[in-house]
């Protein structure tokens, strides 16, 4: 998914905060931090989700629902495993 910046419209958005919670908690940290993650640009600095366009922030959007869904059947996943190996 790339996307213009709305400001410059000359450079495609970085998604950031990503790579340092993904390296310290794995996979809910990556799903985690992909729910939270901001956008900049390379030439403006970080863009507020309010610039960008419909589309894209609907888009946004489904992909963080999905990603939080995806972090809490893990957590759920692992919970389970652990409390059948207790018993
Ligand atoms: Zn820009």
């Amino acid at each position: 998914m790339q996307q213009m910046c709305p400001r410059c419209h000359e450079q495609y958005v970085i998604k950031s905060g990503i790579s340092n919670a993904g390296r310290y908690a794995g996979l809910v940290g990556v799903l985690v931090a992909n729910s939270t993650a901001s956008y900049q640009c390379p030439n403006c600095g970080k863009i507020p989700m309010s610039e960008f366009p419909d589309e894209f922030q609907s888009d946004v959007k489904k992909k963080r629902t999905l990603s939080v869904i995806g972090a809490v059947a893990i957590l759920v996943l692992v919970v389970a495993f652990f409390g059948w190996r207790v018993m």
